[in-house]
């Protein structure tokens, strides 16, 4: 069994993004070398997340309506969190919705989606360097 290991990094100009990474993950397990087994994708923060949905952009303005209405960021005060001095009481929660990691079936060297798949990163508390783990073991 070969295994393979590469961190992807992100700085997101603003607080909250979705960013489309199909294309680096593909690019991860063309150079794995490894055409059967499991390609893994998470964050490695806990305010960032990595999904699998469409890439359509009114889903995406959805998905941020529909997070602020569960998790607004402000008033900053509505989270206990943030009496630890920090602001990103929201962006854990919003994580936590939309999930840390996602797991494709790599068959025949290509990852093995469903129709309209893609691989997302979701950035929620954005402004400084943060990391996605790509791990794929397979042969
Ligand atoms: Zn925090």
């Amino acid at each position: 069994m070969k295994s393979y290991r590469k961190e992807l990094w992100f700085t997101v100009p603003t607080r909250r993004a979705f960013i489309n990474i199909t294309q680096q993950v593909n690019d991860c397990l063309r150079e794995s070398g490894i055409s059967e087994g499991l390609v893994l994708v998470n964050a490695m923060h806990i305010t960032a997340s990595v999904f699998i949905n469409d890439d359509e952009s009114g889903l995406h303005r959805d998905y941020e309506q529909w997070l602020e209405e569960l998790a607004p960021h402000e008033p900053i005060s509505r989270y206990l969190h943030n009496r630890t001095g920090e602001d990103n009481g929201d962006a854990h929660l919003k994580r936590q919705v939309m999930g840390r990691e996602v797991v494709v079936a790599a068959t025949e060297g290509r990852l093995d989606f469903g129709p309209w798949e893609q691989i997302f990163y979701g950035e929620f508390d954005g402004r400084r360097k943060k990391r996605v783990l790509v791990k794929i073991i397979g042969e």
